[in-house]
């Protein structure tokens, strides 16, 4: 019976949350302004990429922005990874339980279903942290 194995464990496993506002504010403005170029240029990127992605060609209008993408992508990782080692040691390092992102929302406390990763058999919200597949069960 579909949801009968999601009820093993864990029933009252509260999850630590990210407070990606809060991190971002314990960043100094040097660490924020290298950051958000990267970001901006990334995005700015995409959009390049997007808009001469017309036919499967390889044009010269789209190779620089496919060129410049993993670039942006591995520099924006890296500048995160390095101001949140610097502002916030523990954040990254490997205590468990690692925090989950406050951005994604209420998280079944039971099974860790979301609203971007609703349970096979469709939940909704019982209770704050707790769906109705799982309540049901
Ligand atoms: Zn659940
Ligand atoms: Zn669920």
């Amino acid at each position: 019976m579909a949801g009968t194995t999601t009820t093993a464990v864990g029933a009252h496993m509260s999850r630590i949350r990210f407070d990606g506002a809060a991190a971002w504010a314990a960043l100094t403005p040097a660490q924020q302004a290298e950051i958000g170029a990267i970001a901006l240029e990334l995005i700015v990127n995409q959009h390049g990429e997007d808009a001469y992605s017309i036919g499967f060609e390889p044009t010269a209008e789209k190779r620089p922005f496919q060129a410049a993408n993993p670039l942006l992508n591995d520099m924006l990782m890296s500048a995160i990874s390095d101001a949140l080692a610097e502002a916030v040691p523990a954040l990254i390092d490997d205590t468990l339980p690692i925090p989950v992102p406050s951005l994604l929302g209420p998280v079944c406390r039971a099974c860790g279903c979301s609203e971007q990763d609703a349970c096979d058999v469709g939940c909704g919200w019982a209770e704050p942290e707790l769906c109705t597949a799982c309540k049901g069960t």
